[in-house]
C-alpha cells in the first residue's frame, strides 16, 4: 500500500502501524508526524491557498467533480483500503463510501450559489442612497481532524465543502485508520494535476493526538469529528488562538417505542442502527425506552433479529457478514465494563453477555436497566442495545433528555403526527420519526449535535457557511455632500435627525 503524500517532505523517522482487527495483520504504516513536520504541511498548504482561491469556484468544484467520479469509479479499490486498516464488514465499508459521494454530489450541485455574493437591500433613512453586498471569503488553511470509525466520510469529506469554498485543507486522520485519507489525497493530488491546479491543496499530517494538537496550533479554522474529551480540548486551543472551530462529538442516542408502533420494523431498525459498524457509531441506537404494554413483545422480537445476525470473523465479500468487529480490544474492553457494570446493577442479557472476545465481543441485548448503570449514561460505541420499559411517553421523554448529550433521536409509532409533536420535546439536533440516519442523505439539511455533541454542523447552509469569513461591503451611492450625522453639528440637521426618531421608531 503507498503512502506518498505522508511520507515525503517527513523528517521524523517513527512510524505508526496500521493493523486490521479482523485479522490481526500490519496493512500499512504511515509517519507519526511531529510538530515541525505538521508546520511544514500547513506551509505548503497556505502556499497554494492564494492560487487555489484565485481558481474561482466553478474550478474548485470541477477538481472536486473528477474526485468524485473517480472515488465512485475506484469504489472497489476505496473499500478494500477501507476495510484493510479498519476490518469492518464489506457493507459497513459501503456506508463510508455513500457517506462520501452523497455528500460530495450535494455541495458540487448547492456550492456555488452558497458561496456566491448577495446584495442585500438597505431598507431605513440612514440606508438612503446605499448599496450592501455581502461576499464570503475563505479562512485560509483549514484543518480536518478526523476519527477511525467513518474515516472517509468524517475526515475527507468534510473538507469538501471547506474546498469548495476556497481554502486549503490539511487532513488529520485518526491513527488508527489512516490509509484510506492517504489515498483520497492522492487522488486529489492527481485530479487537481490534471486540472491545472495547484500542487498541495489537499495535504495530510499523520501521527496520533500530538500531531492533531499541533495541526491546531497552525491552521486558521478547525473542523473535528471524535469524541467529547478531544473536542474540549481543540475548543480551548481554539479560543486561545482566537479560531472558529466546529466540532462533531459523541451521542447517547435514544429510541422510544411507543405501544402503537409496528414492532416488527421497530426490532428490525433497533438490530440494524444499534450495531452497525459493530456499534461503533456517533448515532447509533444506544439506548431504547419502550412502553411497558409492548417491552416483552418488542425485546422478543430485538432478540430473534439480533441473534440471526452474524459476526465478521474473518474478511470476505458482499453479504457475507454483518457485524463489523471492533477498531481493536481497547473498544472492546470499554462494551465489556458496560456489560459488566449492567449486570452488577441488576441487567438481565436477554442475548449475548459479558464478552469473551474483546474484538468480537457478541451482540448482545440488555433489559432491566436504569439510569444507574454507565451504558445507558455514558457512550458504549459496541454491539449492545439496552432496552427500558417505561410508563407512557412522557416518562419516555424525560428519560431520553436526561443525558449530557443531544445528537439524534429515533420515535416509533402508529400515529407519526404524536412523534412529530414528542420530537419538539427531545433535546437532539435530528429526531426521526418511525426512521434513524435518513438525514444524513438529506445534504441540504444540517446535521450536527447539541450540547455535549457538539457545536456547529456538517451538511446545509451551515456546512459550508463555516468555512467562510463574510464581509459586508456597503457602498454610498449618493452625489458628495455632508451627512446628517457628520461634524460639524448642525441644529437643523439635528432637528431632521429627531423628527425621523419620532417617526419611525415611535410608533
Ligand atoms: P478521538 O477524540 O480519540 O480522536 C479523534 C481524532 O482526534 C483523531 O484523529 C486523534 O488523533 C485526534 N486527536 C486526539 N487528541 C487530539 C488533540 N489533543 N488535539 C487534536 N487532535 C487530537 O475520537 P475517536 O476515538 O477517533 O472517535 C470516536 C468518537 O468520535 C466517538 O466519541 C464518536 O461518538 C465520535 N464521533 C462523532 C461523530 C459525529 O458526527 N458527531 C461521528 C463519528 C464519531
Amino acid at each position: 500500500m503507498s503512502h506518498r503524500l505522508a511520507r515525503e517532505r517527513v523528517r521524523t523517522v517513527r512510524e505508526i502501524e496500521v493493523v486490521n482487527p479482523a485479522t490481526g495483520h500490519v496493512v500499512g504504516s504511515v509517519p507519526d508526524m511531529g510538530a515541525d513536520d505538521v508546520r511544514k504541511q500547513v506551509d505548503l498548504a497556505r502556499q497554494a491557498q492564494p492560487e487555489w482561491e484565485g481558481l474561482g469556484v466553478r474550478a474548485r468544484r470541477d477538481v472536486l467533480r473528477q474526485v468524485r467520479r473517480q472515488l465512485a469509479s475506484r469504489r472497489e479499490e476505496a473499500r478494500e483500503v477501507l476495510r484493510a486498516e479498519s476490518g469492518k464488514a464489506w457493507e459497513d465499508a459501503q456506508a463510508d463510501l455513500v457517506l462520501t459521494l452523497s455528500g460530495m454530489g450535494h455541495y458540487e450541485k448547492s456550492g456555488p450559489a452558497l458561496l456566491a455574493d448577495e446584495a442585500h437591500p438597505t431598507p431605513g433613512l440612514f440606508g438612503l442612497g446605499r448599496s450592501a453586498t455581502r461576499v464570503y471569503r475563505p479562512h485560509g488553511v483549514v484543518g480536518v481532524i478526523g476519527p477511525w470509525n467513518f474515516p472517509l466520510g468524517l475526515t475527507f469529506a468534510d473538507a469538501v465543502p471547506a474546498l469548495l469554498a476556497g481554502n486549503t485543507v490539511v487532513l488529520k486522520p485518526s491513527e488508527v485508520t489512516p490509509l484510506s485519507t492517504v489515498w483520497i489525497a492522492e487522488v486529489f493530488a492527481d485530479a487537481a494535476r490534471q486540472a491545472g491546479a495547484p500542487d498541495h491543496v489537499v495535504t495530510v499530517v499523520t501521527g496520533a493526538g500530538p500531531a492533531g494538537a499541533a495541526l491546531v496550533d497552525e491552521v486558521d479554522m478547525v473542523q473535528f469529528t471524535g469524541s467529547v474529551a478531544t473536542g474540549q480540548r481543540i475548543a480551548h486551543a481554539c479560543v486561545d488562538r482566537n479560531i472558529p472551530y466546529s466540532l462533531e462529538l459523541g451521542g447517547k442516542d435514544p429510541w422510544i417505542i411507543l405501544a402503537d408502533a409496528d414492532l416488527d420494523r421497530a426490532a428490525s431498525a433497533a438490530a440494524h442502527y444499534g450495531l452497525y459498524n459493530g456499534g461503533q457509531v456517533c448515532m447509533s441506537a444506544e439506548r431504547i425506552y419502550v412502553e411497558a404494554a409492548v417491552h416483552d413483545a418488542f425485546v422478543e422480537a430485538l432478540v430473534a433479529k439480533v441473534r440471526a445476525l452474524r459476526s465478521l470473523v474473518s474478511p470476505a465479500g458482499a453479504g457475507s457478514a454483518d457485524v463489523s468487529p471492533m477498531i481493536g480490544p481497547g473498544q472492546g474492553q470499554i462494551v465489556a465494563d458496560h456489560v459488566a457494570d449492567a449486570l452488577d446493577k441488576g441487567a438481565t442479557a436477554a442475548t449475548g453477555g459479558l464478552p469473551r472476545d474483546l474484538v468480537r465481543p457478541t451482540p448482545t441485548v440488555l433489559t432491566d436497566v436504569d439510569h444507574t448503570m454507565a451504558c445507558m449514561t455514558e457512550e458504549t460505541f459496541g454491539p449492545v442495545v439496552p432496552v427500558m420499559a417505561v410508563h407512557d411517553a412522557d416518562q419516555a421523554v424525560a428519560l431520553a433528555n436526561d443525558s449530557v448529550f443531544g445528537l439524534t433521536a429515533s420515535i416509533w409509532t402508529g400515529d407519526a403526527g404524536r412523534g412529530r409533536e414528542l420530537a419538539r420535546r427531545i433535546n437532539a439536533a435530528t429526531v426521526s420519526v418511525n426512521d434513524a440516519h435518513t438525514h444524513l442523505a438529506l445534504g441540504h439539511l444540517p446535521m450536527g449535535g447539541h450540547a455535549a455533541s457538539g457545536t456547529g454542523a456538517r451538511n446545509g447552509v451551515e456546512g459550508i457557511r463555516k468555512y467562510v469569513r463574510s464581509t459586508v461591503v456597503v457602498t454610498n451611492r449618493l452625489p458628495a455632500a455632508a451627512e446628517l450625522l457628520w461634524m460639524p453639528y448642525r441644529k437643523t440637521a439635528s432637528v431632521v435627525v429627531d423628527k425621523a426618531i419620532g417617526l419611525l421608531y415611535r410608533r
